[in-house]
């Protein structure tokens, strides 16, 4: 499970650094994000090194594109990526001026800027001098992040790198380890367990594409976050992940093995050719219904009016429901604009799976291109609500439903 380490401008900078591995060993996959002051007094090579990813030095970053204006481009939102991918957002060492802006809402750096953008919880691990610490402005402004859920991970008393003692020293690093852990819990209503350990899951997210000519496409929609969150949830909750994606713009989870493909046929020959392998398929992503009858090898012109002329696609669900060896759950998505729940029932029928998830996604705020969802997980005999939340925390609600359909499964192949 991904979790962002915000390093700040103090001299328990360093202190981060042993944080990062201490995450580690709790199972979580730290990402790292310095501010200009906090690479004063730490290397972002040291993190880079540990964590073993790219540190995020700046909201303007140059990556390795040779374009200048891409990098850019690509950068400049990184932020919203980041921020919609993380577990958590923990901050340590909090100084007096990140407090500050982060109870003001500044947004003028890559740090500032994901905490706006970001659903996911944020604990704050304040260090700084005695006297600022208990400054009227400091305390206002963590009185005001409090109240907005912030987790504050109080600093203990004792001897500060300003020569004082007092207030104001960075809490102990298992006890932030500890809070960050039990805000996840709090927000994904998830405490760590290993419930699908010896499962191998088989994830498809994403949008495909269905190309008209060498340089368009027909697409849709489709960001891949609820896939991706499965792939994540599933991860960590033991499973091997077998991930096909279609083109996104998100970063793949730590750990699962992904396959990228673009269009519909690409898919379908993924999923099968790994179907054998699978104990369950749960397919979020978003398939072409149609493709164009034969591609032009040449860019289209435009000369008036085009009609184009379209054949449907491999229904991959319903290939996969009759293929699949006995032992295999198969689950799906039904996104509807109407009448969502007799079409989902309908669509659970028709594709011959064990289970869909209903979403309605005319729904404003929810699903497509959306942090949040919501859904109906319908069986054959059972339907239960997912009322909206993040698509986090709908992944490990939806693996709530699979595990025990699992466990029925393998007895009932048990005693064939
Ligand atoms: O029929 P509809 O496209 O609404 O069904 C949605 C479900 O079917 C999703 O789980 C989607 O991944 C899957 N699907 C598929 N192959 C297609 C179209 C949809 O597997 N060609």
């Amino acid at each position: 499970m991904k979790v962002i380490v915000g390093v700040t401008g103090g001299i328990a900078a360093y202190k981060a650094v042993e944080l990062v591995r201490l995450l580690q060993t709790a199972g979580l996959d730290p990402h790292v994000v310095m501010t200009a002051a906090a690479q004063q007094f730490v290397q972002p090579l040291t993190f880079s090194a540990i964590s073993g990813h790219k540190v995020i030095t700046s909201l303007w970053q140059p990556d390795e594109s040779d374009d200048p204006t891409e990098a850019d481009a690509e950068s400049s939102i990184a932020h919203i990526n980041e921020a919609q991918t993380t577990a958590a957002l923990i901050v340590v060492p909090a100084t007096a001026d990140i407090i500050a802006k982060f109870a003001h809402g500044f947004a003028d750096d890559f740090l500032t800027t994901l905490y706006l953008a970001t659903k996911a919880p944020v604990i704050l691990a304040p260090a700084m001098n005695v006297y600022m610490q208990q400054h009227a402005a400091t305390q206002a402004n963590l009185a005001i992040l409090r109240v907005r859920g912030v987790t504050i991970v109080d600093s203990g008393s004792g001897y500060l790198a300003c020569g004082m003692t007092g207030s104001g020293r960075l809490a102990d690093l298992p006890e932030i380890v500890e809070a960050t852990i039990a805000a996840i819990a709090r927000h994904t209503d998830v405490t760590p367990r290993n419930d699908l350990a010896h499962e191998t899951v088989l994830i498809t997210a994403g949008g495909t594409r269905e190309p008209i000519d060498p340089v368009r496409f027909i697409g849709n929609r489709s960001s891949g976050r609820m896939g991706y969150a499965l792939a994540e949830a599933a991860l960590v909750r033991g499973a091997r992940v077998i991930l096909i994606t279609a083109p996104t713009a998100l970063t793949l989870p730590t750990g699962a093995e992904a396959i990228h493909v673009t269009t519909a046929a690409e898919m379908h020959y993924a999923v099968l050719n790994r179907l054998p392998q699978s104990t369950t398929v749960i397919m979020a992503a978003a398939v072409s219904d149609y493709r164009l009858t034969e591609v032009p090898s040449q860019k289209l012109k435009r000369e008036g009016p085009l009609t184009l002329s379209l054949v449907p696609t491999p229904d991959i669900l319903s290939d996969v429901a009759l293929r699949r060896a006995p032992g295999t759950l198969v689950i799906g998505f039904a996104a509807e604009t109407e009448d969502l729940l007799p079409n989902a029932r309908a669509k659970l029928l028709r594709k011959g799976i064990d289970a869909i998830v209903a979403n309605n996604i005319s729904a404003p705020h929810l699903g497509f291109e959306s942090g949040d969802n919501a859904g109906i997980f319908l069986t054959h005999d059972t339907s239960t609500d997912i009322p909206a939340t993040t698509k986090q925390a709908m992944a490990h609600r939806i693996l709530d439903q699979i595990v025990p359909m699992r466990v029925r499964l393998q007895s009932a192949t048990l005693h064939e």
